[in-house]
């Protein structure tokens, strides 16, 4: 006989009450009426970052272009990276695509079926290796996340830190010694489910819909809302940042970032942090080195825009200091290019922090035609 551990029994306690409530209240998802290892794993890297609302319409433009893992492998970087556009974290995609190629190197172009294995390609790690495990291949394989670790700390009553690496190891190890055989990939989902329906992280949950609500010990206990426990969140650093948005012709300076740090490899409308948005010494030395010797700097903008964008640990603060270029247009400067409002749509992956600036050249434009 398996001796069970107080939190092992609780969960195997509620293993059916989720599957029953699973089997009527299961959110209707695209990747869900055809769980391929593939489509699993893309709708659930892309879950990490996003609602599964705002989710469908990417999943969707992403899986038209690339159908398989083959065609994931072989897109151009530039490619990969504009399907992404709006969703951030672009190394996640960049690891997808890095796992693709090495999935068609040594598995045949399918995903394998162990976790071990799903769990050493990159950017794959213990939660979507479970994911995939689970529902794709039916391996009774727990998948937990943030919303698994809510849902299962306040089930048990449990207070001890979720951000820890060795709590989140020690459910994951209860779990799986509860897993429903049969249907683990349900079960799985059912938490996930519940977790961002029901047992919500932000605001009261909603126990009166709970299908564990008998068996939960927050809510009998009436502390749901001290349950998950969590560190405290360290203050975001905020960067004051002058954008110059250059017209020439139609076509808009974009410079691509370097490949290490914030927004690697990204394309942006070039731009520099400073200490106050007065400071014009960097901001007009940039545009000088911009726009090359031949080119007299205008004295001033033709127009200032600002914008927010918030990162995990740094919030951006920005100016966008526009200008439109008469006369011969200059030629690009290093890891710069010129590209036409079309080319901003179409071909050129802008991250999230861009948008709204993007937005307002689109609008300008439209007033032009
Ligand atoms: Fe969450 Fe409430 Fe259900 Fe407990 S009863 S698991 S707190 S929704």
């Amino acid at each position: 006989m398996t001796f069970l551990s107080e939190n092992e029994k609780k969960y195997k306690e509620a293993v059916p009450y989720l599957l029953s409530w699973y089997d009527f209240n299961a959110r209707i998802l695209p990747w869900r009426q055809e769980p391929s290892p593939y489509f699993v794993w893309v709708s659930e890297i892309m879950l990490q970052q996003t609602r599964v609302e705002a989710v469908r319409g990417y999943f969707d433009r992403f899986l038209r272009e690339l159908p398989d893992i083959q065609a994931l492998a072989e897109v151009s970087e530039e490619r990969l990276l504009k399907l992404w556009e709006g969703l951030g974290y672009y190394n996640r995609v960049r690891n997808m695509q890095r796992a693709a190629q090495l999935v068609c190197e040594q598995y045949g172009g399918q995903l394998p079926r162990e976790v071990d294995l799903l769990r050493a390609l990159p950017g794959i790690g213990d939660y979507t290796a479970g994911a995939i495990a689970s529902i794709a291949y039916g391996v009774p394989e727990p998948a937990v996340d943030g919303n698994v670790l809510r849902v299962m700390s306040r089930l048990t009553g449990s207070r001890e830190n979720v951000a820890e690496a060795g709590v989140k190891a020690k459910m994951i190890r209860e779990l799986r010694a509860v897993m429903p055989k049969d249907r683990p990939g349900e079960f799985n989902q059912a938490i996930m489910d519940i977790g961002a329906t029901i047992c919500i992280p932000n605001g009261a949950p909603h126990c009166e819909q709970c299908p564990v609500q008998h068996l939960c010990r927050a809510f009998a206990e009436g502390c749901t809302d001290e349950i998950p426990v969590k560190p405290q969140k360290k203050q975001r650093r905020l960067v004051e940042r002058i954008v110059l948005v250059i017209e020439c012709h139609g076509s808009y300076l974009l410079h691509k970032r370097a490949n290490k740090g914030l927004l690697a490899g990204l394309w942006e409308f070039p731009g520099v942090d400073v200490d106050a948005v007065e400071d014009d010494g960097k901001a007009n030395a940039l545009l000088a080195q911009l726009l090359g010797e031949d080119v007299a700097c205008p004295e001033s903008p033709d127009a200032v825009w600002t914008g927010k964008h918030i990162f995990s640990h740094v919030e951006w603060n920005m100016t966008a200091r526009v200008y439109h270029l008469r006369g011969e247009r200059p030629a690009a400067a290093k890891d710069c290019v010129w590209a036409t409002v079309e080319e901003l749509l179409e071909r050129y992956s802008l991250p999230g922090a861009f948008s709204e600036f993007r937005r307002r050249i689109l609008a300008e434009d439209k007033t032009t035609d």
